[in-house]
């Protein structure tokens, strides 16, 4: 594909991240779907021009469990990415909209990811390095591919120059400055999935009304606050809040920090409560979550995983299940 911006017609907004919005669109002289990733990027031209190169790296990585690439241009101030549309979306959008997702699924997700996560690494020494929930595709042929991988190293540097990312599913070496492994990516797969399988965020907030899977935007209750709290003591909360969440540069509010020293300082979340699930799903993602880098297992380890073999050979329809939602 030789990518145009004069060449597409913008069909529908599928959502907007920290780095830019995405958009279904048609190629017109071919009559493709496509996904259209929009990322403004406050940069030189000759960094944006390496930023373009280095993802063009995309165009070799072929795997059933990776969104396919079409290209990507530059279109002043922004880099447009264009990538193969799924039509069910992410599986943050897919459990809001039907609710916590069947443990069977969220096996099959566990496997697509590690198979993603293993194909990346080994075949292209890439680490994801933003493993969550929205970053998961589903479509209606019941396929589970990962997008949004850290292919352009002078991207991530662009990005995270201008602004302050979703953390909260960083590992705990990651809060505290370590380099960034596959392992890293694992303990976000852990997060990711108990929060599929419960249907919500893991970590809330130690007033445990907010949910906080992400930095920016606004911070609203998640759950009905306790009857206790007057009306006067929840807007001076909030007020705490909208203050520390408007804060420039740093990006962190109170509550984010707790957050993070939450990760850092307590034991991990666990699929909860205990016995809801098969024990092996409660092994694996405990697996996932262990706080030590060094004793979780790679993603290509954890493909071993009794719940993941297992889901391997299952015959669950994927398809059957896309077609009820
Ligand atoms: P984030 O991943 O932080 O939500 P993005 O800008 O990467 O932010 O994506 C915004 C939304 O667009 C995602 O939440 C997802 O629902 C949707 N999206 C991204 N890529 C695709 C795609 N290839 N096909 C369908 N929907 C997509
Ligand atoms: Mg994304």
């Amino acid at each position: 594909y030789d990518l145009r911006n004069e060449d597409f017609r913008d069909m529908q907004e599928l959502g907007q991240g920290n780095g830019g919005s995405v958009k279904k669109v048609e190629h017109v002289p071919t009559g493709t779907i496509m996904a259209k990733k929009i990322v403004l990027i406050d940069a030189k031209p000759s960094v944006r021009k390496q930023i373009l190169r280095e993802l063009q790296i995309m165009h070799d990585c072929n795997s059933e469990y990776i969104i396919s690439f079409y290209g990507a241009f530059i279109s002043d101030p922004n880099i447009c990415i264009c990538m193969e549309f799924m039509d069910k979306g992410s599986l943050d959008g897919i459990y809001k909209k039907i609710g916590a997702i069947d443990i069977d699924v969220v096996a099959k997700v566990a496997l697509a990811v590690l198979e993603g996560l293993t194909y990346l690494y080994d075949v292209h020494r890439i680490i994801h390095r933003d493993i969550k929930p929205s970053n998961i595709l589903f479509n209606s042929q019941g396929q589970i591919k990962i997008c949004d991988f850290g292919v352009s190293g002078e991207l991530i540097n662009s990005i995270a120059d201008t602004f302050v990312g979703t953390s909260t599913y960083m590992s705990p070496e990651r809060i505290q400055g370590a380099q960034y492994t596959v392992k890293s990516d694992v303990w976000s797969l852990g997060i990711s999935l108990i929060e599929l399988a419960l249907g919500r965020f893991p970590f809330s907030d130690s007033d445990g009304d907010s949910d906080l899977s992400d930095f920016e935007g606004t911070l609203s209750p998640s759950r009905p606050l306790p009857p206790k709290r007057t009306q006067e003591e929840k807007d001076k909360k909030k007020k705490r809040k909208s203050k520390g969440v408007s804060l420039q540069g740093g990006g962190m509010t109170m509550s984010i920090l707790e957050l993070l020293q939450h990760i850092v300082n307590e034991p991990a979340p666990r699929l909860t409560p205990e016995g809801r699930f098969p024990k092996e799903a409660d092994d694996f993602v405990d697996s996932c979550l262990l706080k030590e880098p060094d004793a979780r297992k790679t993603p290509k380890d954890l493909l071993k995983h009794p719940w993941i073999e297992h889901a391997r050979t299952t015959n669950f329809d994927l398809e059957a299940w896309a077609s009820t939602f």
